[in-house]
Order: structure tokens, then sequence, then C-alpha cells
């Protein structure tokens, strides 16, 4: 209790926290790859051939922002909002397997991700008609958790899961894969055409290119950059937004896209202005991380203003607030502010700000009441002072 006390003093007191300030944007659940993509491979056809007909190649399987998953917890449903945290692996086959679910693998559907001693590919499913995957056997998954099956902890099989609710739960080797095929998945669906001639393009060079059968040009994997960013006032307030599109309640920090000709810092400047009508004075780079929903790169950004009541241009965003930490942890334990999902850069900037997870949604009854605060792990890591 004392020790509680001792950090609203510090909250409310507008001094930064010290301790895990900064750590939790070092590790972005998509910014995590570490297998090697063996770039100098994809345009070695036979190379390709030759890992796609060896048993020891693993696939896995890609299908419009969603995965193939294994473990409990997964599925179309999972809302990547929701706090609840599944226990999910990307299913791994060998081609032969991937084949046998996905049915015939066409043009542009094998992408090649990286080597590790074996190569990885991804074999892109197509999202119409695509055979109900839910419920596969298991005995097709190489590496299906064995553990699973055995313990009777979840049923055996295999589900979509979308990235976007689980890239902070996978492994650092899975997030990475994943991130990249869905990815190259969603430029290869909305890029089939040449944009010089508008002829039909064939796809190469393991999936990272695609050359137009007319006038053989050459094309290559988009990435449009935006820039999202946590604002604060001198106060050390942080400044949220509730966008049109969303269910009540979700608060995330301000985002947009950087326009043609413009430097990212510009592009934190305008969208704030254009958003809220905050002036932002200084704006510091923090970190970055792929959202390939469809082709983002997320530049994360800190950046102070004059804490003006912000006006909500009711366009893009139909509410935005200063918060205190003591207000946002109270809020969010309360249930009347959903953060970010935890998959996303957003989520890693306002914790940033925050000093440390933040507390469970819905969770007041932890708050307050002179009981160990469940899951504020920012209290217990506090130092005595
Ligand atoms: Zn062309």
């Amino acid at each position: 209790m004392l020790r509680r006390a001792v950090l609203l003093v510090l909250w409310v007191g507008g001094v930064r926290c010290p301790l895990g300030y900064g750590r939790g944007v070092s590790e972005l659940p998509l910014a995590r790859a570490v297998v090697d993509r063996a770039a100098v491979l994809r345009t070695d056809a036979v190379w390709l051939a030759g890992a796609l007909a060896d048993p020891a190649t693993r696939v896995v399987l890609v299908r419009d922002g969603s995965v193939l998953t294994t473990g409990t917890g997964g599925g179309p449903d999972v809302d990547p909002w929701a706090e609840v945290e599944p226990d999910v692996a990307l299913a791994v086959l060998d081609p032969v397997s991937a084949v046998a679910l996905a049915g015939a693998a066409g043009d542009g559907a094998w992408l090649f991700l990286g080597r590790d001693g074996a190569a990885w590919f991804a074999l892109r499913v197509p999202g119409a008609g695509a055979p109900p995957l839910v419920g596969v056997s298991s005995d097709v998954l190489v590496h299906a958790r064995s553990e699973q099956a055995a313990d009777g902890t979840g049923p055996p099989g295999a589900v979509w899961t979308s990235l976007r609710a689980v890239g902070a739960v996978l492994s650092a080797r899975d997030a990475g894969l994943a991130t990249t095929a869905v990815a190259l998945d969603h430029w290869h669906r909305r890029h089939p055409r040449c944009p010089r001639c508008g002829g039909p393009t064939d796809a190469t060079a393991g999936g990272w290119a695609r050359v137009c059968r007319a006038d053989g040009s050459e094309h290559y994997p988009r990435t449009d950059p935006s820039v999202i960013v946590a604002v604060v006032d001198e106060d050390d307030r942080l400044l949220l937004g509730h966008a049109a599109a969303w269910r009540p309640g979700r608060y995330s920090t301000l985002a947009g896209f950087v326009e043609a000709g413009e430097p990212a810092e510009a592009a934190v400047r305008r969208e704030v202005a254009e958003e809220t009508g905050v002036v932002v004075a200084e704006v510091e780079y923090v970190a970055s991380q792929p959202w390939p929903f469809p082709g983002s790169l997320m530049l994360g950004f800190r950046a102070r203003a004059q804490g003006v009541p912000p006006r909500p241009d009711g366009t893009e965003l139909t509410d935005a607030r200063w918060f205190t930490r003591v207000g946002l942890a109270a809020a969010v334990a309360a249930g009347d502010v959903v953060p970010p999902g935890r998959t996303s850069i957003a989520r890693a900037l306002v914790e940033d700000w925050f000093g440390g997870p933040l507390p469970p949604v819905g969770s007041a009854r932890d708050l307050g009441d002179g009981q160990p605060c469940d899951g504020c792990d920012l209290v217990d890591r506090q130092p005595e002072a």
C-alpha cells in the first residue's frame, strides 16, 4: 500500500517513471523476425524448386491477413482488441501436406520466407472458396504441439487466426514469418496487374516480385509508411483519440499515412493538427514495426504539445482526450477505456508512456480497495522510495 501511494504521488506530480520507460518499445510484436530472409536465394529457381521438393522444408499457410495456427484460443473470431491472450503457434507443414490442405498451388502461391537450416515458405490460400480448415486432422501438422493432444488441453487441428489478434503472443520466429507472409499475400492480392500498362503480371523471385507479360517491367512489394505518435503535454498527459469506426470505449494514439513528398516528422504534425487541432512542438522518432493490414510500416514517434483542449475533427476522430496516468489506469480498470490491442505499436507507445503494463480492462475491483493490484505490475516493480 505504501509503495502504491508513493507511485501515485509520482504520477500526479507528472514525473516520468524511470522503470520500464522505453523498454516496451524495444520489442515490438511484429518486429521480432529471426529467420534469415536469404534474399539471394529468391532468384535461384533451381534451389527454390529443390526446396519445395524437400520434405524437410517447412510451410505455413496464409489467407487474407490470417495464418493457420495450432494451440488454444485461436480462430477467426479472436478480437484484436481483446485482452485475452490465446496460446497459439503457427501450424507448420511439409510442402506435400500444405498442398493437400490448401489445394493446388497456382501462380504466386508460394512465398519464400527464408532459411534457418531448413527452408521456410508460405503457401497462399485463396480467400474465396477456401476449404474449411477448422478441424483438420492433426496428423498432417508436422509441428503441431504434441503435448496439446497428449494432455487434452485443447482440440487437435488448426484454425485460421488473424495475425492482428495474436502477433504479440506468437514466438519471435512465428511472428516474423507470419508478418512477412501476410504482407506478401496482401500485396499479391492487391496488385495483380502492371501499374504501367494494366496488363497481367506473373509472380517471380520466390514471390518477391511480379513481372508484366506485355512490357517485362518488374514490380516489387509495396510498403506504405504511416506515422503513429504518443503526444504528451507539459503535464505529461497523453493524447488519445477515438476513431469514428471503432466500438465505444476504444482509444488509441493518433496515426495517419505519410503523404507524397512529406517527411515523417511533418506527417506527425499534420495528422495531429488535422485530427485534434493540437499543435505539436518537438517530435522524436521511437521505433517502427510492419503492419501488413494490408501494407503499412508504422513509424512510431513521441511528441510534445501544449495541453489545449483537443477538438476532434468529427470525421476520423469523434473524441480525443488528454489522460493522466492515474486517469487512464482508472478508466481502463473501470472498463470505460479499452486500450489498443497488444500486437499494435500503439499499445507499446501507450505502455511506454505509462511506465509498464496497463491494468486489465474492467479490473476496477482491484484498484483502490487496499488489496494488491492484480495485473498492475508497475506498482510491484517500483523500488521503495
Ligand atoms: Zn506492363
